[in-house]
């Protein structure tokens, strides 16, 4: 099965593609954590998204569908979640044209339908672990110890560069402009189904769950 999970910054996608990762078996396919690790690595894609990512704007189109490309490649036949890609109309045809030649199709696309204004402060204070990536958040899932992971114990935090009010609001246009209008494109094939992210991230998970199964 492979599935596309759309929604603004925010809205909980990168949370319930790694739900769906634990819970399935699925592989969790994030362009943002790609592309994050090719500016870490210097890589030559890296040098080209670093500046573009800060500003909150989106990277070429023809640079995503390749890293996707790859990915679909070395995870042979898991079925995949698409996490923040597609978000443009040219990248949604270029999915298709992807897992269409290696005789796969997309069996659902879900919305997380979510209201704005709290997206600035959820993404705002949100952060990570450095060692072991959990995820935290300053107000709504502060860590049980101040300043210490959960999980691993370690006491070293990273925020992303691009959460900030700023650059969230940029991102947040660049979903109207450019993401929101794939929704029709899905919609004509009877792919897209809608769930109220607003809700606890158990109650998404088991609603995201419910239509998997149906
Ligand atoms: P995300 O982690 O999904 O919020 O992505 C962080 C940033 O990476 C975005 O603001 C874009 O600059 C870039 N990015 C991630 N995925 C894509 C994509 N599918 N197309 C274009 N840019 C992307």
């Amino acid at each position: 099965m492979n599935i596309v999970l759309l929604g603004p910054p925010g809205a909980g996608k990168g949370t319930q593609a790694a739900r769906l990762q634990a819970s399935r078996g699925m592989i969790q396919m994030s362009t943002g954590d790609m592309l994050r690790e090719a500016v870490a690595n210097g890589s030559p894609v890296g040098v080209k998204a670093k500046a573009v990512m800060e500003a909150g704007k989106l990277v070429s189109d023809a640079i995503v569908s390749a890293l996707i490309g790859e990915r679909l490649d070395t995870a042979g036949r898991h079925g995949a979640i698409f996490d923040g890609f597609p978000r443009t109309r040219q990248q949604a045809e270029a999915l298709d044209s992807l897992l269409a030649e290696r005789g796969r199709n997309l069996d659902h696309v879900i919305e997380l339908v979510v209201d704005e204004d709290a997206l600035v402060e959820r993404i705002a204070g949100r952060f990570s672990c450095a060692k072991c990536g959990a995820s935290y958040h300053d107000r709504f899932k502060p860590p049980l110890a101040d300043g210490v992971c959960d999980h691993c114990g370690s006491t070293e935090c990273i925020r992303r560069p691009d959460d900030n009010e700023q650059t969230v609001r940029r991102r947040m246009a660049e979903y109207r402009a450019k993401t929101e209008p794939i929704l029709p494109y899905y919609d004509e094939r009877g792919l897209v189904h809608r769930v109220d992210g607003m809700q606890s991230v158990d109650d998404v998970a088991a609603q995201i769950e419910a239509i998997l199964d149906s």
